[in-house]
């Protein structure tokens, strides 16, 4: 069994020319803070997807 690590704590480590990386401090994994951003994107789709679409209608 995996234990997906949502990376809700890291700190910055580089930046190179169009992309930063950050270190998750409880994993150790390091990656692009655009998946960061995308990670974070799909948990707050949900809710304001429904809202929108009620809004819509
Ligand atoms: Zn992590």
């Amino acid at each position: 069994m995996t234990n997906p690590c949502r990376h809700l704590q890291v700190r910055f480590v580089s930046r190179e020319e169009d992309a930063e990386f950050v270190e998750c401090v409880s994993c150790g994994e390091v990656f692009d803070a655009a998946e960061l951003r995308d990670i974070a994107a799909e948990e707050n789709e949900v809710g304001p997807d429904e809202e929108q679409e009620a809004n819509a209608s």
